[in-house]
């Protein structure tokens, strides 16, 4: 079983490029020169570089002793919270930026949900000097101010996007339309392994450091490189493939992905795409997202603002399809519990993101003395107006 992508751009039935004829210029010139740009040996050199010095990498692998006391299992933690700008954002955003230079663009565009990848996205364009449009939703805009004003900070112009629910699915038509009418100069940087044929590849390989960093830390650990699980939640799905990515041919270490239930799966206010997904084609490739009868996207719903998209990438699909990955979902009350129990045990305050994936913890059984991994994909400072008002603090 292949489960990267193949010569077509596809992972199985999911991926391609679906794009109106208008952008089709760009994703091409990408897709015919993106690996041999990232295969280029000063490309990795100078990635490598950033990612060490910049960003702070390798980020830990903590065994946290007093949860795993409590779930009877070895629980690693990987540190991406402790990467410059918050989160694992930043891996693919410095990769992107690299190969935007490689190919000669002057400008860069990017859209936002949360305001963590439009962050991550200034801080590469302030750190190389390029122009950068960022696109949020207008209730994002309001939701996310902290993030907002960073954006600005670093130079970055942020657009409000203003139609339909004025949220993350919308900044990424808005985003799109700025590519079709800029298709010389400017890149569109995405934000996770999402959209048309080579993204979700692109986005999954800057990501896979995570996985690669990983197994040489378990193997210096544990003696072995290999977990039994590897846990990341899931908005787009990019934190998640870094996790997975080089053990997706081990067939012995389970993946399981954590989406968000939002107010509970079928409450009305969920983002739990594969539970409440069919297949069809959103943001430029074929994958499953949440639909009505006659295609049009349901607004999801996660209080985390990072997972709140209708959608996973192509390559997820298919590792659900194939019953290669374990796909589940947590509510907003049980990673909301989650956040503060981490902090609590081990002095972590997690993105609430990160948090549905410790939540998960929850409902696994161990015989005891099993390794798991849990990619703990960013910090909580951003999230503590809502643990605030949640707590009571
Ligand atoms: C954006 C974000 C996510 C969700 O994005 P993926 O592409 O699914 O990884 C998860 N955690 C944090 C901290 C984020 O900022």
């Amino acid at each position: 079983m292949n489960y990267f992508v193949d010569e077509r751009g596809y992972y199985g039935d999911f991926g391609g490029a679906y794009i109106p004829e208008m952008l089709y210029p760009n994703v091409e010139e990408l897709r015919q020169k993106y690996q041999a740009i990232i295969d280029d040996e000063h490309f990795q050199a100078e990635f490598k570089a950033l990612l060490k010095d910049y960003v702070g990498r390798p980020s830990p692998l903590y065994l946290a002793k007093r949860l795993s006391e409590k779930y009877g299992a070895n629980i690693f933690l990987k540190r991406e919270d402790l990467n410059h700008t918050g989160a694992h954002k930043i891996n693919n955003t410095i990769g992107q930026i690299l190969l935007a230079e490689k190919l000669g663009k002057k400008r860069i565009i990017a859209e936002t949900g949360a305001g963590q990848h439009g962050v991550a996205t200034a801080t590469v364009c302030a750190l190389r000097g390029l122009e950068c449009v960022v696109y949020m939703g207008e209730v994002d805009i309001k939701r996310q101010a902290p993030n907002v004003a960073r954006m600005k900070m670093l130079g970055a112009t942020v657009v409000a996007a203003t139609s339909g629910s004025k949220t993350l699915k919308d900044a990424t038509n808005e985003a799109m339309r700025d590519w079709i009418n800029n298709p010389v100069d400017t890149h569109y940087i995405i934000g996770s392994v999402v959209g048309p044929h080579p993204y979700p590849d692109m986005v999954a390989q800057f990501q896979s450091i995570i996985s690669f960093e990983t197994k040489k830390q378990l193997k210096e650990q544990t003696g072995s490189e290999l977990a039994d699980y590897v846990l990341a939640c899931v908005g787009g799905g990019s934190n998640a493939m870094g996790m997975f990515y080089h053990f997706i041919n081990d067939e012995s270490v389970k993946l399981v992905a954590i989406e968000a239930a939002g107010k509970g799966v079928s409450s009305g206010f969920s983002a739990a795409t594969t539970t409440l997904g069919k297949e069809g084609v959103l943001h430029g490739s074929r994958s499953i997202l949440m639909q009505t009868d006659d295609g049009q996207v349901v607004e999801p719903h996660s209080v985390s603002a990072g997972l709140d998209y209708p959608g996973i990438g192509p390559q997820h699909a298919h590792l659900f399809k194939t019953g290669r990955g374990l796909y589940a979902s947590i509510t907003d009350d049980e990673a909301l519990l989650a956040g503060r129990l981490l902090t609590q045990y081990e002095g972590i305050i997690p993105a609430i993101e990160s948090a549905h994936a410790i939540a998960y913890l929850e409902k696994m059984t161990f015989k005891g003395g099993e390794n798991v991994v849990i990619c703990l994909s960013g910090r909580g400072d951003k999230d503590m107006e809502t643990y605030m008002k949640y707590f009571n603090l």
